[in-house]
C-alpha cells in the first residue's frame, strides 16, 4: 500500500450525511485526514462544513435546498466536492448500515445482492435504513468498481446467548426474525477497543457500556464481547431517548391504535415526539433541559436519569456482576450533570462519583473506593468502520 492510499467512511441519517477521509500509512495505520458533514437535508438550511484534522476549516457554505432534498441528493452534492478535492480516488468506502438483519454478523463487501439484503431489513430499521443506504446506491451507479463496504451495529451483539436473543414470544415468531437484535455495536466495538488498551486492570472483566447520544442503550461486555443490550428487535426498545420513548408498555400501542391513529402516524409518534422531547413539551437537546428552570425539563431529566441507571445495572445480570461502567456519546461524553445525576441511583450498591474527576469528564470519575469502577470514553465509530473496510479490502 502506498502512503498516499486513503478511505473514505460514510455515516447518513435522515437529516444529515458525516464523512470520514482517512490516510493509510505503510504499516497500515490509519490517521485522520478531514471529517465533514452536509446537514439540514430537505430542509431550506442545509450546510455543508469540512475540516482537516486540525480542525481547521476547509469549506463552510450553504447548500441550495433543490440540491439537498434528499440523501441521494446530498450524496451527490458530497461526491462533488470529495472529487474537487482528492487527487485520487479513495481505496473502499465504509458505510454504517443500522441493521444486518439474522444473517450478517460482520461486515461485507457491498454488492447488488447485499444491497437487495439489506432493503429487506427496511421495516426493522425504517427511519435509518434507507438513509444508510442511499449514499451506498449512489456510489455504486456513480463508481462500480469502486469497493464499498457495510458495517453493522447489529453485528457486535451476534455474540448473544439464545436466551439474551430471544423475547417471550412462540419460537415461529422468532424464526421469522423477531429478535433482541441490540444496535450502537459499532460503538461499543470502539469502547471494547479502548478498554482493552487503557484499562488492562478490566481486561477479562464485566464491564457495562453506555451509549447516551440521540440514541441511548447499554451494552454488557464480557471480555470484550457483548453478552446482553437494552436495544432489541427495533432502536426503540429499553433506555429513554431524545425522541423515543424507551421501555413502553406494547397495551399504549394498541391503545393509539384503538384511538385511530394509522401504522405511520404510531411510527412517526414513537421515533419522533416521546424520550426527553414528549415528557418535557421543550425539546431533546439535553444542554436546553438541563438549562432550563421548568419543571417539566425538571421531570424529563429526573425521568432519564433513573431509568437510564436502572437499565445499566440490570445488565449486570447478564454477567452475574459489574465491574466497571463506561460512559459514552454526546450525552455519555459530555454531561457531568447527566452522569452525577443517573449515578445517584446507585449509592445503593457503593458506587461513589469523584466531583472534580466527573467535571473534567474522567476517563475515571469514580472515587477510588467506589465498589464499582466509573469511566468515560469518547466514542469512535467512524474508525471502527475504517479499521472493518480497510480489513476486507486488504484481504481481498
Ligand atoms: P447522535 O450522534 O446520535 O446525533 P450524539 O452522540 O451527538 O447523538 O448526542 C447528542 C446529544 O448529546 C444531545 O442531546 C446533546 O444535547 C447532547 N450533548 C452534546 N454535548 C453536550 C454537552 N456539552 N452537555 C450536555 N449534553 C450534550
Amino acid at each position: 500500500m502506498n502512503s498516499q492510499d486513503t478511505l473514505l467512511v460514510i455515516n447518513a441519517g435522515s437529516s444529515s450525511i458525516k464523512f470520514y477521509l482517512y490516510g493509510i500509512s505503510a504499516e497500515r495505520e490509519l490517521s485522520p485526514i478531514l471529517g465533514g458533514q452536509l446537514e439540514g437535508i430537505g430542509t431550506q438550511h442545509s450546510r455543508l462544513r469540512v475540516r482537516d484534522a486540525q480542525g481547521q476549516t476547509m469549506t463552510e457554505r450553504q447548500i441550495a435546498p433543490r440540491h439537498a432534498a434528499d440523501v441521494r441528493d446530498a450524496q451527490e452534492v458530497v461526491g462533488t466536492w470529495l472529487s474537487g478535492h482528492l487527487s485520487g480516488s479513495p481505496l473502499a468506502v465504509g458505510h454504517r448500515v443500522v441493521h444486518g438483519g439474522p444473517d450478517l454478523h460482520a461486515p461485507v463487501l457491498v454488492d447488488d445482492a447485499i444491497i437487495e439484503k439489506l432493503q429487506s431489513y427496511t421495516s426493522l430499521a425504517p427511519l435509518h435504513q434507507p438513509n444508510n443506504l442511499a449514499p451506498m446506491q449512489v456510489i455504486r451507479e456513480r463508481l462500480p468498481h469502486l469497493p464499498q463496504v457495510a458495517c453493522f451495529d447489529t453485528a457486535f451483539h451476534r455474540t448473544h446467548s439464545a436466551v439474551a436473543d430471544r423475547y417471550a414470544v412462540p419460537e415461529a415468531m422468532y424464526q421469522e426474525g423477531v429478535r433482541r437484535y441490540g444496535f450502537h455495536g459499532l460503538s461499543y466495538e470502539y469502547v471494547a477497543q479502548r478498554v482493552k488498551r487503557a484499562l488492562p486492570d478490566l481486561q477479562g472483566g464485566k464491564v457495562v457500556a453506555a451509549h447516551i447520544g440521540s440514541g441511548v442503550s447499554a451494552c454488557a461486555m464480557l471480555d470484550g464481547k457483548s453478552v446482553d443490550s437494552t436495544m432489541g428487535f427495533t432502536a426503540l426498545e429499553g433506555l429513554p431517548m431524545g425522541t423515543r420513548p424507551g421501555r413502553l408498555d406494547p397495551g399504549i400501542v394498541l391503545w393509539l391504535m384503538e384511538r385511530g391513529m394509522s401504522h405511520d402516524e404510531i411510527q412517526h409518534f414513537l421515533y419522533h415526539d416521546c424520550g426527553l422531547k414528549g415528557l418535557s413539551g421543550i425539546g431533546n437537546d439535553m444542554r436546553e433541559l438541563e438549562a432550563s428552570d421548568a419543571p417539566a425539563a425538571r421531570l424529563a431529566l429526573d425521568y432519564f436519569a433513573w431509568r437510564v441507571a436502572e437499565g445499566i445495572v440490570g445488565l449486570g445480570c447478564a454477567m452475574n456482576g459489574i465491574d466497571a461502567i463506561v460512559f459514552t456519546a454526546g450525552i455519555g461524553e459530555n454531561s457531568a450533570g447527566m452522569r452525577a445525576r443517573i449515578a445517584r441511583h446507585w449509592e445503593w450498591l457503593g458506587i461513589r462519583i469523584d466531583d472534580a474527576r466527573n467535571a473534567a469528564h474522567g476517563p475515571r470519575i469514580s472515587t477510588e473506593d467506589s465498589k464499582i469502577g466509573v469511566y468515560v470514553v469518547r466514542t469512535n465509530e467512524e474508525l471502527i468502520i475504517a479499521q472493518h473496510t480497510l480489513d476486507l479490502v486488504s484481504a481481498r
